[in-house]
């Protein structure tokens, strides 16, 4: 049997990078997955796999959570895995740009939570997993203030959450990764005027001498989703190639 068989997970962000790395993975270990994401014709490519359904779910949209959550029920796994990398320092990132990553990278988990958890408790408890990254408290990046900003607070958030459920069953915790080849990331990059050079310098920041793979990183998502980490709870996960060693 699969190390997730009998669970039911849902994925935010699920449609590319590593929200469908996870996806892919969870299903591959006998969970019933639920792949959300706000990109209904990326989503699409996921039906048909086997152990995933699929569901449009925009997670700053709170009126929509809350009626997936109503319609979805008791999961076993959630893992808030949306979020969007602002590049800049403090002053290229005026009110705006602040909210929108605060709203996405750290609110967004706030309204999932808030409105999955009670059925999950309900039922006996289960595994919040939530997408942090090497960048904030763990480490200070360059031209990553608002995204360090709000990925500190997911770390915050993870910790407040474990410790106030940890008796009902509920484990909360988060992945840290450092730089991870994705779809979002190849944009970033084409966004330089020397997109070569970029990517040297992406590459260049990782010790490990490359890029992290999404499935490295789902790697980590199944662990945290299993019975595996039953005693683990309130605690960061780096996966970052030696950024923070
Ligand atoms: P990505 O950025 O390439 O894809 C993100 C997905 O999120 C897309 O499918 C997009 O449609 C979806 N999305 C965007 N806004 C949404 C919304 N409002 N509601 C629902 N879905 C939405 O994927 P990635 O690079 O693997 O990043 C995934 C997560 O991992 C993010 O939280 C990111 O900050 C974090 N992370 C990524 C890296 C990296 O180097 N790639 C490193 C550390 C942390």
């Amino acid at each position: 049997a699969g190390r997730l068989q009998g669970k039911r997970a849902l994925v935010t962000a699920s449609a590319q990078g590593i929200g469908r790395a996870t996806v892919e993975a969870y299903a591959r270990e006998g969970a019933q997955v639920i792949a959300t994401d706000v990109n209904p014709a990326r989503l699409a490519e996921l039906e048909g796999v086997p152990g995933i359904t699929t569901h449009v779910l925009d997670v700053l949209d709170a009126d929509a959570i809350r009626a997936a959550a109503d319609q979805i029920g008791a999961v076993d796994v959630l893992f808030n895995c949306a979020g969007f990398v602002h590049h800049g320092t403090i002053l290229e990132c005026d009110e705006d740009a602040f909210d929108f990553s605060m709203n996405l990278n750290v609110k967004a988990m706030y309204r999932m939570i808030r409105a999955f958890l009670p059925a999950m408790i309900k039922a006996g408890g289960g595994s919040i997993i939530n997408m942090s990254s090497v960048s904030g408290s763990v480490k200070g990046i360059p031209f990553r203030f608002v995204y360090g900003t709000s990925k500190a607070a997911v770390i915050g958030l993870t910790k407040s959450v474990s410790a106030d459920f940890l008796r009902q069953g509920i484990r909360c915790n988060c992945i840290c990764p450092g730089t991870v080849q994705s779809p979002s990331l190849d944009d970033r990059i084409a966004a330089f005027d020397d997109p070569v050079q970029a990517r040297k310098d992406f590459i260049a920041r990782q010790p490990l001498g490359r890029l992290g793979t999404a499935e490295e990183i789902a790697a980590m998502a199944v662990y945290l989703a299993g019975d595996e980490s039953a005693y683990t709870t309130g605690q960061h996960f780096i996966v970052d190639g030696g950024i923070a060693g």
